[in-house]
């Protein structure tokens, strides 16, 4: 089946009266790093251009800010600024003429990155360095302009339109909502006077680009915030923003303070498109969705039950940039589908050291750097260990034009991700899997399964080049009674091999650690998976949409009878590894749950009353069924060793090359960095 007939609302074009999008799927906007790095316009341009000719209908920029005082990356305002994105708008022009490209102009208010931020009030927010400067009536004026004269130098740049951003927290937003906006003057108070700032800047946008130019204003149709916007005031926004002159309105959800995951692994696909399905029925111009939408058919179900008039996918272009073309051709079980980690690309944008990529796809924002080019000489290369990083080798090598062994000692692909995949939460894993057992079909890797492999075999079968990632072994730290019967390591537990009791202890607070105390915490079916459990584990009203949704809902933890305890050694709190972005919510899951966060930890020794301790210097003893032990990993290489003692040169990645600190993000980084050279 085609493309066009499996997705008919995804494949079908939108006109806009002047221009038409070719279809409904446009790329989101994500603030690479590129903006601001040596040559990254460069670098902007053939990211982009991938992704057009990857068959998107439309792109959206990462956020420019009209003027320095609402930046935190690059701004546009000025004639020399506006030449360098020529680059972009030309690459993607040239790419593909029908993709439409739109340029996101971002003024991020109290949350610009230096001190001359500016806000209707000087409110500091609680993410934000700096308090803002509380603007006054010419201080509101020069914004306006900026934001116009920006939109006009986009044009000029050769965008086919701009986005207006007017969620977040951002300046516009801050507007809106009453605490961040006490004014008395006309440009507070009453929902008409905040509303007046983000009206006045679409009015004056589409006075300065003409009427044959897209404008799409970004509203928070659910902002999260106890406070926040109610649904009447996002109605009277949306229609007037659409009578000031905005051809689209995209509907936003999120306040980057606000305690809701809106886009973690842990959120349901498209759950929140219902809220944008409600909005579009009480507006005229066509509207766009957002948030977990990761697969074709996702997007098909939320186009077809009327959600929206447009998807937006930005993480998901990370993971894969022929994702519209391989639905298109009927190819979409080879999508190498976003997981929604937020690894590689939103926890690099707030890291703020390390530009943005992908944990699936290294490729992604190194389009220029990192290359997959076809072999002159294929050679035959044996790849030991199926997890992440075998994987990752294997795909690339052989997408390369090489002939691939590739070998594990278990019966399926996936290594320690086979376990990942059982948490609560973390389901979405299991696409990285059928993924790769595709792409062994589609490169025709061959598979050797139950294959324990020792230098013996790979001197017997003489391959070309040898590539060991066999991964890890759980660490089992020597103390006095780690061989009792209430023992588990966390392979066992994780698998369901060992009955788990109903007080637990896990030594060690790592993410496994976390993880094996999300799971037997967990009651009932996974939030990820049920939106009803999601919004009551998370106090979301979507059935009556209080303020921000949330406001005076109380979050409903999905609490098992079991009493545990998370401890670690080091003084710190408890998670300080996890992710930046998705740290927090894992945190306050296991505390709304109950689980007992215990650090400064020192093990004694385990035996029938329990596991013994000193915690900060005192003696402790946890009385225990069971110790659950996710105490880190080394890695595992009796392969390589063997094959050094036999002289046989080989390869090491992964786990099996350092375990510490390793997660799948490095793994497939250094397989795929070593399978484009070899
Ligand atoms: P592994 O995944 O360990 O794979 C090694 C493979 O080698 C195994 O399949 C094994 O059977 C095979 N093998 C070993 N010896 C031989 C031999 N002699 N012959 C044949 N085959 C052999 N990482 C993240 O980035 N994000 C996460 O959210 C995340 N969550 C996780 C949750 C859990 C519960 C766990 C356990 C891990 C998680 N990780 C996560 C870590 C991630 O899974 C690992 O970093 C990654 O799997 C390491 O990949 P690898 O290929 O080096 O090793
Ligand atoms: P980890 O993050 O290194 O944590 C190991 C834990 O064990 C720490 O709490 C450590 O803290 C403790 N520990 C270390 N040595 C010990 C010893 N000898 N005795 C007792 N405790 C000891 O490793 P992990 O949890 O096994 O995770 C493995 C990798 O998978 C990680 O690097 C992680 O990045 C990745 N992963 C990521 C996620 C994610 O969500 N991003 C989720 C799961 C796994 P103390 O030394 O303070 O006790
Ligand atoms: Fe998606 Fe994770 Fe890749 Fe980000 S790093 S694009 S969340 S798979």
């Amino acid at each position: 089946m085609s493309g066009a007939e499996r997705y008919p609302h995804a494949f079908s074009p939108l006109d806009l009266g002047f221009t038409t999008l070719k279809n409904r799927i446009l790329m989101g906007s994500m603030h690479t790093g590129l903006e601001e790095a040596e040559n990254g316009f460069a670098r902007l341009a053939e990211y982009f251009a991938e992704r057009a000719r990857g068959g998107v209908g439309m792109i959206i920029t990462g956020g420019i800010s009209p003027n320095i005082e609402g930046g935190f990356g690059s701004k546009l305002s000025t004639l020399a600024e506006a030449e360098q994105h020529r680059l972009i708008t030309r690459a993607v022009h040239a790419a593909d003429p029908e993709v439409k490209i739109c340029m996101q102009i971002l003024h991020a208010g109290p949350l610009a990155g230096s001190e001359l931020c500016v806000a209707p009030s000087a409110v500091k927010s609680r993410i934000a360095r700096f308090t803002p400067h509380e603007l006054d009536e010419a201080g509101i004026e020069k914004q306006i302009a900026d934001f116009a004269n920006c939109a006009a130098l986009a044009r000029s740049a050769g965008y086919d339109g701009v986005e207006i951003i007017g969620s977040a927290g951002y300046l516009l937003s801050t507007f809106l909502v009453a605490r961040t906006n006490l004014r008395t003057d006309r440009w507070g108070g009453s929902f008409e006077n905040r509303m007046r700032m983000p009206i006045e800047v679409v009015r004056r946008v589409r006075a300065a680009v003409g009427e044959r130019f897209i404008v799409i204003f970004r509203i928070a149709a659910m902002d999260m915030l106890e406070g926040g916007l109610a649904w009447d005031e996002i109605v009277c926004l949306g229609q007037a923003v659409e009578a000031a002159g905005a051809n689209i309105i995209s509907t936003h959800f999120c306040w980057h303070e606000a305690p809701v995951p809106t886009i973690a692994t842990m959120v349901p696909r498209a759950v929140f498109t219902q809220v944008t399905g409600r909005l579009r029925r009480a507006l005229g111009v066509p509207v766009i969705t957002s948030n977990r939408i990761n697969m074709p058919d996702v997007a098909e179900a939320v186009l077809a039950r009327g959600d929206a008039d447009l998807v937006s996918m930005a993480r998901p272009m990370l993971a894969d940039p022929e994702l519209v073309r391989k639905a298109a051709q009927g190819r979409a079980d080879e999508i190498n589908t976003c997981i929604a980690c937020n690894q590689a690309c939103l926890d690099h944008t707030f890291g703020g050291n390390q530009p943005v990529s992908c944990l699936l796809n290294p490729r992604a924002c190194n389009e220029t750097l990192l290359h997959y080019a076809p072999v002159a000489a294929p050679k035959r290369i044996a790849v030991v260990g199926a997890g992440p990083a075998g994987l990752a080798f294997a795909s690339v090598a052989a997408q390369r034009g090489h002939r691939v062994t590739l070998f594990d000692a278990g019966a399926e692909i996936g290594g320690q991700f086979n376990l990942a995949r059982r948490i609560p939460g973390k389901e979405e894993f299991r696409e990285t899997l059928r993924y790769y057992r595709r792409m062994i079909e589609v490169h025709a890797i061959a598979w050797r399964p139950n294959t324990r492999v020792d230098a013996a075999l790979l001197k017997v079968e003489g391959f070309d080049e040898v590539v060991v990632a066999t991964g890890i072994e759980p660490r089992l730290p020597a103390l006095p009674g780690i061989k009792h019967a209430k023992v588990v390591p966390y392979i066992d537990a994780i698998l369901g091999l060992q009955p788990i009791g109903r007080r637990v202890a896990i030594m060690g607070a790592g993410g496994i650690g976390f993880d094996v105390a999300t799971l037997i915490s967990q009651d009932g079916p996974s939030g990820a998976l049920d939106a009803e459990v999601f919004a009551r584990e998370w106090g979301i009203d979507f059935k009556h949409h209080p303020r921000g949704g949330v406001t005076g809902v109380v979050p409903q933890a999905a609490r098992a009878e079991r009493t545990v305890w998370l401890m670690q050694r080091k003084a710190d709190a408890l998670g300080r590894t996890l992710g930046r972005t998705t740290g927090w919510a894992h945190r306050m899951t296991l505390a709304r749950r109950g689980v007992h966060m215990v650090s400064g930890v020192e093990y004694l020794k385990i035996d029938d009353a329990g596991l013994h301790t000193r915690v900060n210097g005192e003696p402790r003893l946890f009385e225990v069924d069971t110790v659950i032990v996710c105490a880190g990993q080394t890695p595992l290489r009796t392969l390589y060793d063997e094959l050094q003692s036999a002289g046989l040169p080989a390869h090491l990645i992964g786990g099996a090359f350092e375990a510490a600190e390793l997660d799948a993000k490095r793994a497939i980084y250094q397989a795929s960095h070593l399978a484009a050279e070899v």
